[in-house]
């Protein structure tokens, strides 16, 4: 076994001050990595008396020697950008190629992007009525940040980012299902001597940790990305404290394949925005719309790529899709594709671990076959609720206006994707679909400049480049009228 997991506060590794752990289990072969702590509100209250202790040293620091700080753990993550993959393939069996390309690669540059973003960002002055105003930026103070488990280290170092860059302390809580890469984040930061007590860790229960932070009156702001049900509770939590929020939630995203789009071109594209991550990516375009003059013609080619997929061990470099998270997870996509078939849905390809079973990997592996069903209407609960998993359904429409409605028939309003010959069709088309993000042609193809979030079910607020900047400082317009 790994050495256990420890929660990190005011610069120390310490264990659950009431002692007790929780096991992390890989969930390609089942096997316990390691504990973690099983901690409560009182740690969560060591963690932000250390976050407020360092508050005001830290907020003094210049801009300047926080993007230098940003930089130094920016290359020490790169240093370490083998074991960052590694433990992550471990911890959520996912494949160590995409940990590799993904999650170890972007937990860098979002380091790195922020660092820049802060080197080039400045705000504008506003000269009216014989007065200039400025705006002046002052950190929130101390922030809760709480991630889910199918990109750790990449959606925590997106938040964390940010937050340092303009000046806060952080009470961080990862998914327990997930400790091992935010523990490393502790483990450079304590490596290159990051001032003691400006980033916290906190690892353990959603209920406990997580509804701590959300609770505690001196955390004014909090950073979430999960579940849009956990969300509901956040706000409801946040909201009478007037608590700055930020909400990154569910989606159940529609994937539009327009009647001119050029299929053996697009093929790999569609494959890898339904199936990246056995289906665990918040973007994953879920329900395939498809012209109904080329849908028989979409659907040969799409079951044919998706059946070359190769399933497997997620530490085999040729392995495209490891395990899902856990058998919980596996128990509920499983119930969702039993679902469809009662809802009057036909398996195309792939099915339940009992119908279709993963060949050459461990047998007590959360494995399952990448799934597409079609026959089901847009609007049945398995086209419409997010599962999360390996599973995509295919809808023809007959119009433009028919695929638009199909396509905003969700209460999620997260991401999209249009695939055309015409990009000025696409553009056009994308325009209309009540989501956050819309990809013309690409999928996951992410500038960090641009806003990231959803709309309706989706969430509420945006982040990335400005929009981080916004939601981790408080602004102060100050009026100076001239001589
Ligand atoms: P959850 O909502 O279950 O959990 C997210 C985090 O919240 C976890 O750390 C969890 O802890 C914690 N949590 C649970 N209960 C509470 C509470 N009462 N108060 C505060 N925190 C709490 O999501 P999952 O981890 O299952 O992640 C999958 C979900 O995340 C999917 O719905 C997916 O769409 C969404 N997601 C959204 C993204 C976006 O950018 N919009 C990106 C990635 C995922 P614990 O794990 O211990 O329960």
């Amino acid at each position: 076994m790994m050495d256990p997991v420890l929660n990190f506060i005011d610069g120390a590794f310490v264990p659950a001050q009431n002692g007790t752990t929780l096991n992390t289990v890989n969930p390609a072969t089942g096997e316990v990595i390691t504990t973690l702590p099983k901690s409560s509100s009182d740690d969560v209250e060591a963690a932000t008396a250390a976050a407020l202790r360092a508050a005001p040293a830290w907020a003094a620091t210049t801009m300047d020697e926080r993007i230098a700080w940003l930089h130094r753990i920016a290359d020490a993550l790169e240093d370490d950008r083998e074991t960052v993959a590694q433990l992550e393939s471990k911890d959520t069996g996912k494949p160590i190629a995409l940990a590799r390309r993904v999650d170890a690669a972007r937990s860098v540059s979002n380091f790195r992007f922020f660092a820049e973003f802060g080197a080039q960002h400045s705000d504008p002055t506003f000269t009216d009525h014989g007065a200039i105003n400025h705006l002046h930026r002052s950190p929130i103070g101390c922030v809760g940040l709480i991630t889910p488990w199918n990109l750790p280290l990449y959606l925590l170092s997106w938040k964390v980012a940010p937050a340092l860059l303009m000046g806060n302390t952080i009470v961080a809580k990862p998914s327990e299902l997930t400790p091992l890469t935010a523990n490393h984040l502790a483990v450079v930061m304590e490596r290159i001597g990051f001032p003691s007590g400006v980033f916290n860790l906190v690892h353990g229960l959603g209920p406990d940790v997580g509804q701590a932070i959300v609770e505690h009156p001196d955390i004014r702001g909090v950073s979430f990305t999960g579940g849009t049900a956990t969300g509901k509770i956040v706000a409801a939590t946040a909201a009478p404290m007037f608590k700055k929020l930020s909400l990154e939630l569910g989606g159940k995203n529609a994937t539009v394949v327009l009647d001119d789009a050029p299929l053996d071109e697009i093929m790999a594209g569609l494959v890898r925005a339904s199936f990246t991550n056995s289906g665990q990516v918040c973007l994953c375009g879920s329900r395939i719309l498809v012209d109904a003059s080329i849908y028989e013609l979409f659907k040969s080619k799409f079951t044919e790529a998706v059946e070359s997929i190769t399933v497997g061990d997620p530490s085999e470099e040729q392995t495209s899709m490891g395990s899902v998270i856990s058998h919980d997870h596996r128990g509920k996509v499983e119930s969702y594709i039993r679902l469809a078939v009662e809802e009057g849905g036909r398996v195309l390809t792939g099915g339940t671990s009992g119908d279709a079973p993963v060949e050459g990997v461990s047998q007590q592996g959360a494995f399952l076959r990448p799934t597409v069903i079609e026959g089901l209407s847009h609007t049945s609960r398995t086209a419409t609720e997010e599962i999360f998993g390996p599973v995509v359904t295919l809808h023809a429409f007959h119009t433009e206006d028919e695929a638009v409605e199909m396509a905003n028939a969700t209460e999620y309003g997260l991401a999209g994707s249009v695939w055309t010959a015409d990009t000025e069709r696409g553009h056009r088309f994308a325009q209309r679909l009540d989501t956050g993000i819309v990809w013309v042609n690409t999928w996951l193809n992410r500038d960090l400049r641009t806003p990231f979030g959803g709309v309706k079910q989706s969430g509420v607020g945006r982040e990335g480049g400005a929009w981080s900047v916004n939601f981790f400082s408080e602004l102060t317009n100050i009026c100076v009228q001239q001589p």
